[in-house]
């Protein structure tokens, strides 16, 4: 059984929280001469530190309890507080799959922790014997695991993941920014079981807010604890909460535009498919596809020229580029440009 406090950093234990002018009192009524607010303007307010309006809307759509969700700037500000909360800088380690998410290195490097790195076998698919022997170092700490992954496309089988979950005496965090676009289980279900659990996801992708920085932790509350205890204070602003709740109250607009964009992403699946350059597709169940091309710098550049940007992962996974799926307009042009490239 895992036992969280053995698992926290101690000067994070012993960390006394910084306690905002909205944590002293929470009321919203009144005159309020305590946070050396200017009393002029709309935005002249601090946001509510913890976005419980938000969370009640969340936990309507998701069915899940507010106090078992966080929400940060950006899914990327919960990687970086579970290093911070879990790892000791220069003696913990983390784990992650490779090729995965690059900020989980980027996190890592800022944090000096070590990640450690397994890599996926040739369909990208998780190999639990390779991980095994992993499991037993007690530096290891934090294992990420993200699914859909990005920039491959899959999703790793949910079985699979709660056995990594179950036999792992540290934090496990899954990655499901993408988990919208896929049919696939989430994570989310397990939070109950598992007391190392986080699932994080975001309103990036999907929902159509990357310009807002909205991303949420979903895990038991102790956790949700300790991502408050050690987040800044007001780490999401009033005009991203609001975002979030409008794209909430959204529903119909959401459910159409990821329609058109699963629909889309069939139509691109099919032409890409049909052109002399693309030697595979990997399956995905993201908004994207990994695509290996007969010489993907070439591609890359030629598509630049033609004013097309994709991303190019070719340092990645070899020879390989990645293609969001964007409008029909955007799509036929990436088409119509990949088309001219001579092989
Ligand atoms: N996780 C994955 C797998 C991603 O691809 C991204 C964005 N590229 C993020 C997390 C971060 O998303 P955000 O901070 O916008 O929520």
């Amino acid at each position: 059984m895992i036992e969280l406090n053995n698992l926290i950093r101690d000067n994070i234990k012993a960390l006394k929280p910084y306690a905002s002018a909205r944590d002293e009192f929470s009321g919203t009524e009144g005159v309020f001469l305590d946070a050396n607010e200017n009393p002029f303007g709309d935005l002249n307010r601090y946001p509510d530190p913890y976005q419980m309006e938000l969370k009640t809307a969340l936990g309507k759509v998701k069915n899940i309890d507010s106090n078992s969700m966080f929400i940060g700037n950006g899914s990327d500000e919960v990687i970086d507080l579970l290093y911070r909360i879990f790892c000791n800088p220069g003696k913990d380690k983390a784990l992650t799959f490779s090729p995965t998410y690059g900020m989980y290195d980027v996190s890592a490097a800022i944090n000096d922790v070590e990640l450690l790195k397994v890599e996926l076998d040739e369909n990208f698919k998780l190999d639990f014997d390779k991980l095994a022997p992993f499991l037993e170092n007690d530096s290891l700490k934090l294992i990420l695991i993200c699914s859909p992954n990005n920039p491959t496309g899959n999703s790793f089988d949910f079985t699979l993941t709660e056995r990594i979950i179950a036999n792992f005496n540290g934090i496990v965090l899954v990655d499901e920014a993408y988990i919208d676009f896929s049919d696939t289980r989430s994570t989310t279900e397990l939070i109950g079981k598992y007391p190392n659990l986080i699932v994080s996801q975001t309103f990036s992708k999907a929902r159509g807010l990357a310009a807002a920085r909205v991303g949420i932790a979903y895990s038991n509350p102790e956790i949700i604890a300790l991502l408050n205890k050690v987040k800044p204070p007001y780490n999401v602003s009033l005009l991203n909460q609001q975002a979030a709740i409008l794209a909430l109250e959204n529903r119909a607009q959401f459910d159409a535009d990821l329609q058109l964009i699963l629909s889309e992403k069939e139509v691109l699946k099919n032409q890409l498919e049909a052109l002399e350059i693309v030697v595979q597709i990997y399956p995905s169940d993201a908004n994207f596809f990994l695509i290996e091309v007969k010489d993907a710098n070439r591609v890359y550049q030629n598509l630049v020229d033609q004013k097309i940007i994709v991303r190019n992962r070719n340092q990645v996974v070899r020879n390989c580029i990645r293609i969001t799926v964007g409008n029909s307009s955007e799509n036929q042009q990436l088409i119509t440009a990949l088309k001219t490239i001579e092989l």
